[in-house]
């Protein structure tokens, strides 16, 4: 089953964020670092999707560089789907542009891969898939 994991939101201020969302009466969850991708995030659960707030750690981190050349706005969105080794093996067949080649391991432990906007219409496409509870 496809379903909208998150959408993710690039911002020059976490705390600003935050606020804004807060204020709308929405719960932000904590604050998490992800050392990987030099980003420090929080997620505003919305239904059975969420909001992932990003903002930058240091000058070379992708969404810093995003933020240089586009300013605040939305970074990508995810997709989450339920075999994620096998959608990317058929994306490879297929001459789709990956931006890791190999599936990463997030914070939480799922597993992820960019999709380039070049081969998703334009959109940074994340795919995601849970890691199986227990394992
Ligand atoms: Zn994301």
């Amino acid at each position: 089953m496809f379903e909208i994991d998150h959408l993710g939101i690039a911002v020059k201020s976490l705390a600003q964020a935050r606020t804004f969302y807060q204020n709308l009466g929405m719960k932000v969850m904590p604050e998490e670092t992800v050392a990987q991708e030099k980003v420090r995030l929080a997620m505003v659960p919305v239904g059975d999707s969420r909001i992932e707030l990003l903002e930058p750690l240091s000058e070379d981190s992708p969404i810093a560089k995003f933020l240089a050349k586009r300013g605040e706005g939305l970074h990508h969105v995810s997709l989450r789907v339920d075999n994620l080794q096998g959608t990317v093996e058929n994306l490879k067949k297929s001459g789709v542009r990956l931006i890791n080649d190999q599936i990463q391991v997030g914070a939480g432990g799922h597993l992820y891969v960019f999709v380039h906007p070049s081969s998703a219409g334009g959109v940074l496409l994340e795919l995601c898939e849970e890691r199986p509870k227990g394992v």
